[in-house]
C-alpha cells in the first residue's frame, strides 16, 4: 500500500498538514484556470488513508484500493 503522502503527490495535490480530519485546498485538476482564491478540493485523511473530491470538476480519487489514479472526469462505477 501506498503512503498517503506519495498518493497526494503522485496527485499534484498539496495539503496543508496530514492529520486525520477533513481540510479543502487546491485542485490539480481544475486550477488553473478556475478561480485560484477558491479551494474546492475536499481531502479527507483517516486511518492511514486518504480521499478527495473537488465540488467544482468532479475530481475524485484515494488510496484506498490502488484503482485511483490520475482521471479527472471520468467516472467508474462498481459494486463491491
Ligand atoms: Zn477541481
Amino acid at each position: 500500500m501506498k503512503d498517503i503522502s506519495q498518493v497526494l503527490m503522485d496527485n499534484r495535490i498539496n495539503l496543508k498538514h496530514y492529520g486525520e480530519g477533513n481540510q479543502k485546498v487546491k485542485c490539480p485538476s481544475c486550477q488553473p484556470p478556475h478561480n485560484p482564491k477558491d479551494n474546492p478540493l475536499s481531502v479527507t485523511i483517516e486511518n492511514n488513508t486518504v480521499v478527495w473530491n473537488c465540488h467544482h470538476c468532479d475530481f475524485k480519487g484515494g488510496s484506498g484500493d490502488g484503482s485511483n489514479s490520475f482521471k479527472p472526469k471520468t467516472y467508474q462505477t462498481r459494486s463491491s
